[in-house]
C-alpha cells in the first residue's frame, strides 16, 4: 500500500511521541513541520536555529531510523529552517508531493497558512457531552454554503481539542469547496508575520492576504492579549472580514470576556456570533476515545486497563493519548499485552501528576465552604470545635487526596506539626467508622474535589 507522507510522518510523530515522552516531544519534536521528500531525503523545517541544532544532536539519528522503517526510500532526513531559501524551494517542490488524508491533490497552499494535522479530521474526533456543542458548531460551519455565525468562537482548557475541530473544518471546506481560500494560523503566528511585514515595511500586503480569504481561522487568540500593535490589526483585520460576510474563527482558553489584557471592543466583536465552550472530559469519552485510538492504531489492549486510564487520567485528551501512546509502545518492546501493573509502572510519572491535581488549597477552600466557616481558620491557631473539626477533615482530605507528606501538609496548615497532622487523620478515620452522617459528609467533599 502507497500510502501519503503525511501519514507516514504521522506515525513517525506518534511514535517520537511514545518513546521520547509528552515533554520532549512537545518541546522539540512537535514544532518540527514536514516539508516534503526528495530524492532519499526528507526535509523537516524548525523555527529556530538553536531547535535546529538540538534536534539534529538529539534526535537526529532516530529520526532516520523511524523514518526508513516507515519509507524504504528514505536514507537522510535534512532539518532546515523555517522561512530559509532551502526550505522555501524545498516547500514548493514538495506541494505536489504532499497530500490530504483522502490522498486528494491540493491546490498549492498559501505561505501564511500552517501545515494541517492529517490525523485531525471530523471523523477522528469523538463527541460526547462536553464538546458536543463545540463539535457541532464546527460542522455547521464546515458545511455551510453561506455564513451562519460570524465569527465561531471555540474556547475550552488546554488539550480538549480546539486545535482539531479547527483543523477538521479546514480539511472539510478545502476538500468540498477546494475554490474556498481558507487559512488557518496560530495567534503567535499572526503576530509573527505582522512584525515580519512591519519590519519589511510590507504591511500593505500583509493586509492584502488576510482580508482576501473567504475563512480566517486563528488559534490560541489569548496569545495577543496584551499584545497591542497586533491586537489593533488583528482587530481591523477580523472586521474587514466579518464586514465582507467572510467566516472568521478563533479559538482561546477563556470565553471572550475573561480574555485579560484584550481591549473590550475587541472581547465584544469576539463575542457577537456563537461561542461554543468545550468542557472538560467525562469519563464516557475518555474511555471513547481510548478505544477509538486503540483501534486505530491496531492494538489489543484489556478492557481494564482501558478503565483505568479513563479513571486516571483526566487532565486532558493530550495527556490521555500520550499514555495510550506509551502503553503501546511498551507492549510493542516486551511484544505481549500490558497489564494493569505494567501499566502503572510505565505511567508512574503522568499518573503522579494527574493524581497532584487536587491541591491543599484547593481543600481548604472547599473544606471551609463547605462547613461555612472563614478559610484562614485552617491556618490559625484557634482550637474551639467549630473550626478544629474542619480543619481536621481538611488534613485527612489533604492525606488521602495528594501525595504530599505530613510534615508538608503540617506547614500548609500554619505550621503545625507532622503528629497534629497525623492525630487529625486518625480522629477522622475513628468517626468515619462510627458515625455514619459523618462519613457521608466526607465522601461528598471527596467526591466534590476528586471532580
Ligand atoms: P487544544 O487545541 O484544545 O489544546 P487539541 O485540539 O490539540 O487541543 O487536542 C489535543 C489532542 O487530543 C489532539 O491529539 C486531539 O486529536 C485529541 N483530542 C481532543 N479531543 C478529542 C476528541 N473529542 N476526540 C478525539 N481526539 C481528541
Ligand atoms: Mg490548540
Amino acid at each position: 500500500m502507497i500510502d501519503s507522507l503525511p501519514g507516514q510522518w504521522a506515525r513517525v510523530r506518534s511514535r517520537l511521541r511514545a518513546e521520547y515522552g509528552e515533554a520532549a516531544y512537545r518541546s522539540w519534536l512537535k514544532p518540527l513541520t514536514l516539508s516534503g521528500l526528495s530524492g532519499e531525503s526528507v526535509q523537516l523545517s524548525v523555527p529556530t536555529r538553536f531547535m535546529r541544532d538540538w534536534v539534529e544532536a538529539q534526535y537526529g539519528e532516530r529520526l532516520v531510523n523511524l523514518w526508513a522503517s516507515e519509507n524504504s526510500n528514505v536514507k537522510k532526513v535534512d532539518i532546515l529552517l523555517e522561512g530559509s531559501a532551502a526550505a522555501q524551494v524545498v516547500e514548493n517542490q514538495a506541494a505536489t508531493l504532499i497530500h490530504e488524508p483522502a490522498n486528494q491533490v491540493v491546490r498549492q497552499q498559501d505561505d501564511i497558512s500552517a501545515p494541517l494535522d492529517p490525523r485531525f479530521t471530523f471523523d477522528n474526533f469523538i463527541v460526547a457531552k462536553p464538546n458536543e456543542l463545540a463539535f457541532a458548531a464546527a460542522r455547521r460551519v464546515a458545511e455551510a454554503e453561506t455564513v451562519p455565525f460570524n465569527p465561531l468562537f471555540l474556547y475550552g482548557g488546554v488539550g480538549l481539542g480546539k486545535t482539531h475541530l479547527m483543523h477538521a473544518i479546514a480539511w472539510h471546506i478545502r476538500k468540498r469547496n477546494p475554490e474556498r481560500h481558507v487559512i488557518y494560523l496560530s495567534a503567535e503566528k499572526f503576530m509573527y508575520q505582522f512584525i515580519r511585514a512591519l519590519r519589511y515595511k510590507d504591511t500593505v500586503s500583509f493586509k492584502d492576504q488576510f482580508r482576501s480569504v473567504d475563512v480566517l481561522m486563528i488559534d490560541d487568540v489569548q496569545f495577543i492579549a496584551g499584545k497591542d500593535n497586533t491586537q489593533e490589526e488583528f482587530f481591523h483585520t477580523f472586521n474587514a472580514l466579518v464586514d465582507q460576510n467572510h467566516q472568521v474563527i478563533v479559538s482561546a482558553d477563556k470565553s471572550p470576556n475573561d480574555l485579560e489584557g484584550m481591549e473590550d471592543r475587541m472581547k465584544s466583536r469576539l463575542g457577537w456570533g456563537l461561542v461554543a465552550d468545550i468542557h472538560p472530559t467525562t469519563y464516557e469519552l475518555r474511555l471513547g476515545i481510548l478505544q477509538v485510538k486503540a483501534e486505530q492504531l491496531e492494538v489489543e489492549i484489556p478492557p481494564k486497563v482501558m478503565e483505568f486510564l479513563a479513571h486516571k487520567i483526566t487532565s486532558n485528551v493530550r495527556e490521555l493519548e500520550g499514555a495510550l501512546n506509551r502503553i503501546v509502545a511498551y507492549a510493542n518492546l516486551v511484544g505481549r499485552q500490558v497489564s494493569l501493573e505494567g501499566t502503572q509502572e510505565v505511567l508512574h510519572d503522568i499518573l503522579r501528576a494527574n493524581d497532584r491535581r487536587v491541591t491543599i488549597e484547593e481543600i481548604q477552600k472547599r473544606v471551609s465552604e463547605h462547613y461555612n466557616i472563614r478559610q484562614s481558620e485552617m491556618y490559625s491557631a484557634r482550637r474551639a470545635r467549630a473550626v478544629a473539626r474542619p480543619r481536621q477533615v481538611a488534613m485527612y482530605l489533604s492525606k488521602q487526596l495528594t501525595s504530599r507528606s505530613l510534615p508538608e501538609i503540617g506547614r500548609k496548615f500554619g505550621g503545625r506539626d507532622h503528629t497534629t497532622v497525623m492525630h487529625a487523620v486518625r480522629k477522622i478515620e475513628e468517626l468515619r467508622a462510627t458515625d455514619n452522617t459523618f462519613a457521608e459528609d466526607i465522601e461528598l467533599l471527596r467526591r466534590m474535589l476528586e471532580g
